[in-house]
């Protein structure tokens, strides 16, 4: 029987794009079988269709954006441009005018998820961005549908390749930060300007899509505490492994009284943590949800054919629920609520602190009594070797503090104690949050 055929239109011949059209000529076959339909690639939009595109050159091109947006046939529109204007206004747009929308732009759906899902009740159409978190890896409908009869607790991620393999190469072979930063952007894993990546606005972003899903309430990259990866030293790192902990930038999302906490910073985890193992420019998402414990979703969190998967993916559930018309919960908005967002102050968790003390007869004891005036309890402390590197004519000797679980706005009144104790404290050289 001859098959139905549906229109759709490209955004973006770039990264992602290319992918994109390479898995749909691959994958003719299964998407017949899968969706029932011819899915006819009617248009793609990019800035200038003159450019030669190698590999490319059967492809409708085209720079004018009504010419898909104003057309009716046109039914599914895949967004792969990126950035926020214009794809922002062209989604919404689509929406409106009863278009299904794919995208795997974090940008939008971090800040802007609510215009496109006002302008998909407008236009009575459907929104799916699996690609926008994680890349391959399934997140974003499991959490919206197979995990939809839970009360999730936790959410937490190593959902930035690019700091996941700077933080590994200094962990496995001593690298420092910027050793390991230049050799990432030589692989091109990481871009010329690291800045979002290893400041953690990336993961901030990925969180707040994460969040604003398994705790039913908005939450966006502002309210998110965002911290990097800049300061961790191998220094750290090394004691970090004394103590049998690895250190990761994790993007943690948490329900604790009505109350969200949402929070990017380097944290070390305990060598057996599920996450610990995720390495190289790999991403996983850990979850606690209630009754059903925890999941951990693991894979590529980057590249053209990981994202490609997620992108067509959502593209054939697209054009399966277009062709059965009737709304699927999943493809809703789930953000019923507005609760508030802690502020980091209030949130609590343990803490590692490394500093270098004057080498002199009642410093421990002096530093120890700051932790207790601020009701930090310490869990362990372990004194390191004098430090050559600190010619300032004292002997001095470094001191890594652990605590047990405390408030953070105890902890940073600690921290603000020990830089002025000029008498004692040299230097206080980094402070990690110890998680899991
Ligand atoms: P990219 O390589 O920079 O490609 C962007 C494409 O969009 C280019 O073809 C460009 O056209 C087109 N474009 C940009 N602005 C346009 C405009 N104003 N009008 C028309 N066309 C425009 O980007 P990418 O890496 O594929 O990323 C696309 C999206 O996927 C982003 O939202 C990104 O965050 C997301 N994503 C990427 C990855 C990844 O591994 N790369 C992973 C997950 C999610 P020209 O070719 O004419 O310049």
């Amino acid at each position: 029987m001859e098959k139905q055929t549906m229109r759709i239109a490209i955004l973006g011949l770039g990264t992602v794009g290319s992918g994109v059209v390479r898995l749909l000529r691959e994958s003719r076959e299964m998407l017949h079988l899968k969706t029932g339909l011819n899915l006819e690639l009617a248009k793609v939009l990019v800035r200038d269709a003159r450019r030669p595109r190698p590999g490319f050159e059967d492809l409708p091109l085209t720079d004018d954006v009504d010419e898909i947006l104003g057309d009716p046939s046109i039914r599914i529109v895949v967004e792969l441009m990126g950035g926020i204007e214009p794809a922002r206004t062209y989604m919404v747009e689509a929406l409106k005018r009863g278009k299904t929308v794919v995208t795997a732009n974090k940008d939008v759906m971090a800040d802007y998820d609510k215009d496109l899902y006002d302008a998909g009740e407008i236009g009575d159409a459907e929104l799916y961005f699996e690609a926008s978190v994680g890349g391959g890896i399934p997140i974003i409908r499991p959490l919206k549908e197979s995990l939809a009869a839970n009360r999730m607790e936790l959410v937490m991620g190593i959902v930035n390749g690019t700091t996941n393999y700077i933080l590994t190469q200094m962990s496995q072979y001593g690298k420092s930060y910027e050793e390991a930063l230049r050799e990432a952007q030589e692989l091109g894993y990481a871009e010329p300007d690291p800045t979002n990546d290893v400041q953690g606005y990336d993961a901030a972003r990925k969180l707040a899509i994460l969040s604003s899903i398994c705790f039913l309430s908005r939450v966006k990259p502002g309210m998110v505490y965002t911290e990097g990866i800049t300061r961790i030293t191998p220094r750290d790192i090394e004691y970090g492994r004394r103590f049998g902990w690895v250190v990761k930038l994790l993007a943690i999302g948490k329900e604790v009284d009505g109350k969200i906490e949402a929070r990017v910073h380097p944290a070390f985890i305990p060598e057996g943590h599920p996450l610990a193992n995720v390495s190289g420019s790999l991403n996983a998402v850990f979850t606690v949800g209630d009754p059903v414990g925890e999941s951990m979703f693991f894979g590529r969190g980057a590249g053209a054919g990981p994202t490609a998967s997620a992108v067509v993916s959502d593209l054939i559930a697209a054009a399966l629920s277009k062709r059965t018309p009737g709304r699927r919960a999943g493809d809703a908005s789930t953000v019923f609520f507005e609760k508030p967002v802690l502020p980091i102050s209030e949130t609590r968790s343990r803490y590692y602190l490394r500093l270098h003390a004057t080498d002199a007869p009642g410093s421990l004891a002096r530093i120890a009594e700051r932790f207790g005036v601020h009701e930090v309890s310490l869990a362990q402390v372990v004194q390191g070797s004098g430090g050559p590197d600190r010619p300032n004519g004292r002997g001095s000797a470094e001191l890594v503090l652990v605590t047990h679980t405390v408030q953070d706005a105890n902890m940073q009144a600690v921290v603000r104690d020990l830089k002025e104790m000029a008498d004692t404290v040299i230097s206080v050289d980094n402070v990690i949050r110890v998680e899991g």
